[in-house]
């Protein structure tokens, strides 16, 4: 009898991907080839690496810590500017991201979530469950910010951000600069963004002891300014900074904390010191443990005569 792990189960729904999603997904990586045909100039490179970087923190200020979460608070006027330009970054509408969002800290690493690379694998968590019956948004998820008519129409408009964004690079800097400048940055700032529900589930070190396996990955939080300390977000997901301690670099964070100063955003949430002080206490035990362990490996390695006894000090 076949095994019905849920792992299988989700496998075999991966053959329901909605072609008339997965298609425009798929040209827009084939159209970043066309640069070989219009060449590319340096205000198509500015473009693209300056609209990966707004765009980017776009998904993490407003997609994630602003509709998701509702770590801080902002205005009417900057929350739909936070839409906006979260949504130019063409991951459909604000509201359908934080519904989905949250339905992964509900559910994250168990049946049901919807994006989960240690029970469906690395590229089903990346991008598959983006085609898989998941093209709707559930309201209900989500009543905190379907009040506001203005984010609904550009919810169900998704596309208008990305499109307009997409003329002005043209305008701006031609062929190169829709090529380069816009759809290979576009493309950047997906993968860049999917890596968190891909490999910071997978790859990194944990410091709290989640019931996911969300992980802390310094190289994806530079990529992602501040998102790649994931294990701290499922830690304390209400929490605006997302890297705890100042080693952790989050540029996310900074930026808001900089627009909080002239009264842009306000009420940025900390993680609590208890927190805080917990995750210290932890790094200090994961620290006196590698060096017990350092210790004792050199001992056998004495009592094995590999190596020469070193004279101690004192
Ligand atoms: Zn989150
Ligand atoms: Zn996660």
């Amino acid at each position: 009898m076949a095994s019905h792990s849920p792992v299988a189960e989700r496998r075999k729904k991966q053959l329901n991907l909605s072609m008339s999603e997965v298609i425009p997904f798929a040209l827009c990586h084939v159209i970043v080839l066309a640069a070989f045909y219009t060449g590319v100039t340096w205000q198509a490179w500015a473009l693209c690496v300056g609209l990966l970087v707004l765009r980017m923190w776009g998904v993490t200020a407003g997609y994630h810590r602003y509709f998701a979460h509702r770590t801080y608070k902002t205005s009417r006027v900057f929350q739909f500017i936070l839409a906006f330009i979260a949504q130019s970054s063409a991951q459909k509408g604000a509201l359908w991201w934080a519904a989905h969002h949250r339905n992964h800290h509900k559910l994250s690493d168990q049946e049901g979530d919807l994006h989960s690379p240690v029970l469906d694998g690395f590229w089903y968590s990346h991008m598959g469950w983006l085609f898989d019956d998941t093209a709707g948004t559930d309201y209900s998820r989500i009543q905190d910010f379907a009040k506001y008519p203005e984010l609904v129409w550009l919810n169900k408009y998704f596309l208008v951000p990305p499109v307009l964004l997409g003329v002005v690079c043209s305008l701006v800097a031609g062929w190169p600069g829709l090529i380069v400048g816009f759809f290979l940055s576009t493309v950047l700032c997906w993968h860049i963004t999917f890596l968190v529900n891909s490999l910071a589930h997978v790859a990194g070190k944990r410091r709290f002891e989640t019931t996911d396996q969300s992980r802390n990955n310094w190289l994806i939080a530079i990529l992602t300014l501040g998102e790649g300390w994931h294990n701290n977000h499922h830690h304390y997901q209400s929490s605006t900074r997302q890297g705890f301690y100042w080693w952790e670099v989050d540029v996310t964070y900074y930026v808001l904390k900089a627009l909080s100063w002239v009264g842009i955003v306000w009420d940025l949430r900390e993680p609590p010191a208890r927190v805080l002080a917990e995750g210290r206490a932890i790094d200090a035990a994961k620290k006196a443990a590698r060096k017990a362990a350092r210790r004792g490996e050199a001992a056998d390695a004495v009592d094995a005569g590999e190596l020469e006894p070193v004279a101690s000090i004192g």
